[in-house]
């Protein structure tokens, strides 16, 4: 049987159907077998995974998931790729939403479904306009989704798996590394889609544990922080703390050095766990001056 991730297959599909490529959708069909295998062979999935896929396009990758996983819920902004979609599949095998993914309720979705699953993993090629969205949404709002494996610009996989002192490493890196092991799984290079993009990309691994740090004491805190230390990577953390939460920079430097930083110090040198410290220290302090 021809496989529909094959550029012959696509290109039929996109004639023999009157479709056209929408860019505003980030439309970016993934053609090479090769790489499927890889992306789909990344997380684990098991006769009773449920894989969550946002944006399946044609099903060149929904066609790898639903041979290993339990069931596939998947996620499609694009009416007009619908019929493509429900004329490769049928609905034991796959459950199509034709909306916004941002829009959705993704635990509730998943209750919807009235399965039982062991495990629920995302695996996307994702449309690249929305890849951080997307990533931060599930990260904030399922308790359900224990893994994700993201195809996403290679610049931005960067970011999300980059370590301290690295010129990729931001406020995004922090909150992606506090809530998830996250490392670069695969490069693919920019020739296996169609149409081709014009960076290349990158399939991140996410795995979500909620012991990888200990808990901040106050965890809005914590965040609010990460985002004011980044907020212009050329100034010192004492000048965008002072910045963005007004109080004078000799309390900020008095802070640093009691817990044995250098008081020029800038926030790309601060691990996951210096900030979480920082943040303790300062809320705490906070909360005895009210
Ligand atoms: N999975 C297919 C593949 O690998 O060939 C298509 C990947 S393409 C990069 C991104 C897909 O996401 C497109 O099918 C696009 O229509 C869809 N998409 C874009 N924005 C979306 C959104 N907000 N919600 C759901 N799907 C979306």
């Amino acid at each position: 049987m021809s496989k529909i991730g094959s550029s012959t297959k696509v290109k039929q599909t996109i004639k023999e159907q009157d479709f056209y490529i929408k860019k505003k959708f980030g439309q970016n069909f993934l053609v090479d077998q090769n790489i499927l295998q890889k992306i789909v062979s990344t997380p684990t999935i098991t006769e009773n995974t449920l894989i969550i896929e946002i944006g399946p396009g044609m099903g060149s990758l929904t066609e790898h998931l639903i041979e290993k996983g339990k069931h596939v819920l998947a996620y499609e902004i694009d009416k007009d790729l619908i019929p493509i979609l429900n004329e490769n599949f049928n609905d034991q095998e796959l459950t199509l939403i034709n909306d916004d993914f941002l829009k959705r309720n993704i635990d509730e979705d998943i209750k919807n479904l009235n399965m039982d699953f062991d495990h629920v993993c995302v695996v996307a090629n994702l449309p690249y306009y929305i890849t951080t969205p997307i990533t931060i949404k599930i990260l904030e709002e399922s308790t359900m989704v224990k893994e994700m494996v993201l195809m996403m610009q290679l610049e931005v996989a960067r970011r999300l798996t980059s370590k301290p002192s690295t010129k990729d490493y931001n406020s995004l890196s922090v909150f992606i590394q506090y809530k998830t092991r996250a490392e670069i799984a695969l490069k693919v290079p920019r020739t296996v889609f169609i149409p081709m993009p014009n960076v290349d990309s990158a399939v991140v691994k996410l795995s979500i544990e909620d012991d990888i740090y200990e808990k901040p004491n106050n965890e809005e805190h914590f965040f609010k922080l990460v985002r004011a230390s980044f907020t212009q990577r050329r100034k010192t953390l004492v000048n965008n703390l002072h910045f963005n939460f007004q109080k004078e920079k000799e309390y900020y430097i008095n802070v640093l050095e009691d817990l044995g930083f250098d008081s020029r110090i800038r926030a790309e040198k601060l691990a996951v766990e210096d900030f979480i410290l920082l943040s303790n220290t300062l809320s705490i302090s906070n909360k005895n001056k009210e």
